[in-house]
């Protein structure tokens, strides 16, 4: 039987600030020398007071001003008390009733997806277990944490998989995260309920989920599994599972205990924060595009039209701006926008270059073959001067030497032969030296003909253009037929 899929998301982020959250220490959750950047302030010894991290509060606005929140006006940080021995104070700094940003909305597949809230807290520390013994590391207690929390809006783990990459994309463009799951710097928890009717079933919460792909799978799996849960009659048991990656199955983690009691209150050492529409509207102010604008003006500005080479621009947001900057020469150079060479440039970019681009980043890249030379490489291929697979072996020198393609043209005499005669020439040779494939053709074995050209390619050493090669030799092999 079919069910009525609920899910929501809480989404935890790991702020890219300078220092940790209330103390001045360095933020660099992935250090590796234990209990490293750690001071009384975070590891909470007596008499120690928090100070609240502007910058981390400025990106939690900033990233709730992007997702269409409301900003709170007054807002305050609270104690929600807990204990773990990853927890030094026995208590997280946290916000209960008045977070920063509440009540905005993402929207995914055309359709909005409710945000709750935005709130900031502090990370915990690190249990490491290791034998018999169990150690903490407090490098990472005190980090700035951002948690958002979705309303019960998602109903498959597509479209669950779907929003969380679009919530790393527009973190990315603001700049508030590296939000890698595989490194924690986000991590994504899911509630989901199946019921047969308009009244929420009972909630099942995933954990550790480390990438978008198991933020899917552990949802289709579990949509799977309580449908027959209910289909036999039973009751979905209340209770937190995790992934197994091995077994590619959710695993039951531990059965809801008593709803915690944190006994909240607000933290006493901290003030209330009032914010002002200025100090508001400078944080608006500092929003650089986001990725939903990007991708209508990347089809209406260039005419792209392929899904997928305009998500390569989006999601690898420093490949966009490189092909931004080349389409921004080649336009100045023709004088008017033109889609051929609008095409010539995409291709290259997303076949020849994204291949370099995985060896080097864009910086290194962009030093070797800065966007001019890239383009002068489009326009030359764009006027005949050098044919496609000339093209390939040019970027790749460029890339090796950071020299300009005109000069390793010039250099290595790449220059694609236009003199028919010459080539002619050529093709008659590769006729008589090749008497079987020309045989070949002559009954009817098309392959033959590709045999023939590959041979006359090699030849020119590439610096014939294929379409001319055909013709002539076509030409040539009909002339020889009696
Ligand atoms: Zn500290």
């Amino acid at each position: 039987m079919e069910y009525k899929t609920t899910i929501g998301l809480e989404i935890h982020v790991e702020l890219n600030t300078e220092s940790k959250m209330f103390c001045s220490c360095k933020n660099d959750p992935l250090e590796k020398r234990p209990n490293f950047n750690i001071c009384p302030v975070c590891t909470a010894q007596p008499g120690t007071l928090p100070v609240a991290n502007e910058q981390a509060i400025r990106k939690t606005i900033k990233a709730g001003l992007a997702l269409g929140c409301k900003i709170n006006k007054e807002s305050k940080f609270d104690r929600k008390n807990y204990f773990y021995p990853d927890l030094p104070k026995g208590y997280q700094i946290s916000q209960y009733d008045k977070p920063f940003c509440e009540k905005g909305f993402l929207q995914i597949d055309n359709k909005n997806i409710g945000i709750t809230r935005i709130h900031l807290e502090e990370d915990t520390g690190r249990l490491i277990h290791s034998g018999k013994d169990s150690l903490v590391d407090y490098n990472r207690a005190g980090v700035p944490l951002m948690e958002m929390v979705t309303e019960p809006d998602i109903n498959s783990g597509k479209k669950a998989r779907n929003f969380a990459q679009e919530i790393q994309i527009i973190f990315r463009y603001l700049n508030i995260s590296s939000a890698d799951m595989e490194k924690g710097q986000m991590r994504v928890e899911v509630n989901i309920s199946l019921s047969k009717n308009e009244k929420l079933g009972t909630k099942v919460e995933i954990k550790n989920l480390n990438s978008f792909r198991v933020v899917e799978k552990a949802i289709d799996y579990e949509i799977a599994r309580q449908s027959e849960v209910l289909d036999d009659g039973e009751k979905v048991v209340q209770e937190t599972r995790g992934w197994d990656e091995k077994k590619q199955i959710t695993v039951s983690q531990r059965e809801k205990e008593e709803a915690h009691d944190y006994r909240y209150f607000p933290e006493p050492d901290l003030p209330t924060f009032r914010f002002d529409d200025d100090y508001i509207a400078e944080i608006k102010a500092e929003i650089p595009e986001l990725p939903w604008a990007k991708r209508i003006r990347l089809r209406d500005e260039y005419g792209l039209e392929d899904d997928s080479t305009i998500e390569n621009f989006v999601y690898n947001k420093d490949l966009g701006e490189y092909f931004e900057k080349v389409m921004s020469e080649l336009t100045s150079w023709l004088g008017k926008k033109d889609q051929k060479i609008t095409n010539l440039a995409v291709n290259y970019i997303i076949t020849d270059f994204w291949a370099l681009f995985e060896k080097a980043p864009i910086e290194e890249l962009e030093r070797k073959v800065d966007p001019e030379d890239f383009a002068e490489l489009i326009k030359m291929i764009y006027k005949e001067e050098i044919s496609s697979k000339i093209a390939k072996q040019v970027l790749s020198e460029m890339f090796e030497s950071g020299a300009d393609p005109s000069h390793i043209v010039e250099e290595k005499k790449l220059v694609q032969m236009t003199d028919t005669n010459e080539i002619g020439k050529i093709i008659k040779e590769v006729i008589d030296n090749n008497p079987n494939p020309v045989e070949d053709y002559k009954k009817g074995k098309e392959n033959a003909l590709q045999y023939l050209a590959g041979q006359v390619m090699a030849a020119t050493r590439g610096r014939a253009k294929p379409e001319t090669v055909q013709e002539i030799l076509k030409e040539q092999l009909k002339q020889q037929n009696p």
